[in-house]
């Protein structure tokens, strides 16, 4: 049984299919029906992509495995038993003889006032989509409103976490804004009545905040270098030691006493492993799940854990854990594979080695910031090498994503929001982003 069904339990549920051949009966749990491809999450985001691209079906990429649709609450080590929550809401138990756990990351919070009332993750598709309608939304108000400060304030975007999500999210978002801004009257300037102070033009306005002293602060510095030098040639204000002191409906107070008016904060200062690991009740590690080389929980070489969720060592860097990233995840799914296969008779098992291959930072409009086997590559090679990459790396929807991508090239982005998902459906506190939150029948 694999519980998650994202980068590590996708990639292990194929590998252990392949391996199996039949005469093993593998069970995925996971929320929802897709594996979420999150580097592209960003291009949803800003509209470049379809939010169905980058949602890869589960049932049809992996054959011979039985999906469960459920979010796994309990962990019973002794009885082999997990407890979940199916989408209805219906309480189910699961048996396993081998147990892996793959259920990746949450968003992480800091100690700020206001931040869990007034700002927004960016996780999962309800969060992008949220953010997508938000972005339009603001804009539009932005365009409709005759008071100078409050379309500053709808049009001036606060991210905070210069990571590559941080970044990515900046530098894309920022082209979307543009691309809205230029096609409203209220704010191009070419409606006589509009309220563009002295006839000029409103140009959105994006801040990228982080503690660090430069964007990118885990990657190379040449690819910081690379994404400092798109942001700011596409006018984004980049503040590098500075931080959020308190987040309020009207605007967010800088570190520094600066206060910026403004609708919206973005927080992406990173992940912290999904709550279930806890409730594992087996040690941890900076709250991941400790684990041995061959990807085994101690004391219980009937489950295995990887991805974000575990603290796998990094036999590359003694002393160190893997870090939260994709690339390892993918592997470290392919290895528990085996050494579940391995358990049961087939095959040896193996220890998780893994030279890091460099990193591809998409930043949108024939941009990217990329060191593929650490070659460092900017401007159109690295975004096409980047494009390559994900194409290549994704389970599914290459075709789509491929046709996606060459007529956001040529076509103007769509300006519309439906406001289907609201702010208060994806709070930044929350166990699940990758689901919406439906309200309580009678409020809440
Ligand atoms: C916006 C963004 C961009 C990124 N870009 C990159 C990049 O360019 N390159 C890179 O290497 N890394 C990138 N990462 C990091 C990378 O996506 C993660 O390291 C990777 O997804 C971890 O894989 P995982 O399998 O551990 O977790 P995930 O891929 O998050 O999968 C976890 C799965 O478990 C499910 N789950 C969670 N809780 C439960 C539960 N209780 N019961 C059942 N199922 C559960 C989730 O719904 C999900 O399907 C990015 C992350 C984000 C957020």
């Amino acid at each position: 049984m694999i519980v998650g069904g994202g980068f590590a339990g996708h990639r292990c549920a194929r590998t252990l299919s392949r391996l199996a051949r039949g005469a093993a009966d593998i069970v995925l749990l996971n929320p929802h029906d897709y594996f979420l491809y999150l580097p592209l999450l960003p291009q949803v985001a800003s509209g470049a992509l379809d939010p169905r691209r980058v949602a890869v079906s589960l049932t049809g990429t992996l054959p011979g495995v039985r999906l469960v649709l459920g979010e796994a609450d309990g962990v019973d080590l002794d009885g082999r038993r997990v407890t979940y929550t199916d989408p209805e809401g219906g309480r189910s138990t699961l048996a396993y003889d081998r147990l892996v756990l793959t259920v990746g990351s949450v968003n992480k919070l800091l100690p700020v006032p206001g931040l869990t009332e007034h700002a927004h993750g960016f996780r999962g598709i309800p969060e992008a989509l949220y953010l997508r309608d938000h972005l339009t939304r603001q804009t539009e108000l932005a365009g409709a409103s005759d008071d100078p400060a409050e379309r500053a304030a709808r049009t001036t975007f606060v991210v905070v976490g210069a990571g590559y999500t941080g970044t990515e999210v900046t530098a894309q978002g920022v082209r979307l804004t543009d691309a809205l801004a230029r096609g409203n009257a209220g704010l191009n300037g070419t409606y006589a009545g509009a309220a563009t102070d002295a006839g000029e033009p409103v140009r959105p306005r994006w801040l990228l905040l982080d503690i660090a002293e430069r964007v990118l602060p885990e990657l190379d510095r040449r690819l910081s270098r690379t994404a400092d030098r798109v942001l700011r040639a596409r006018g984004v204000d980049v503040r590098t030691g500075t931080s959020v002191r308190e987040a309020r409906r009207d605007g967010v107070l800088l570190d520094d006493g600066e206060f910026v008016p403004s609708r919206t904060l973005v927080w992406c200062v990173g992940v912290r492993p999904d709550p279930l690991v806890e409730s594992v009740g087996t040690p941890t590690e900076r709250g991941r799940l400790c684990v041995d080389e061959y990807l085994t929980v101690p004391g219980h070489p009937e489950v295995f854990a990887c991805g974000d969720a575990a603290a796998v060592p990094d036999l590359t860097r003694p002393g160190e854990v893997t870090p939260m990233t994709a690339q390892h995840a993918q592997r470290q799914g392919a290895v528990a594979a085996r050494n579940v296969a391995a358990s049961c008779g087939r095959g040896e098992a193996r220890a998780y080695e893994h030279h890091d291959l460099g990193f591809m930072v998409d930043l949108g409009g024939f941009q990217a910031a990329a060191d593929p086997l650490h070659v460092p590559l900017s401007g159109p090679l690295a975004s096409l090498v980047t494009r390559g990459y994900h194409l290549a790396a994704m389970p599914g929807n290459r075709t789509r994503t491929a046709a996606d991508w060459l007529l956001d090239a040529v076509l103007p982005r769509q300006g519309v929001q439906f406001g289907l998902v609201r702010s208060g459906s994806v709070p930044l506190d929350s166990a699940a982003p990758e689901l919406a939150r439906v309200p309580a029948p009678g409020g809440g």
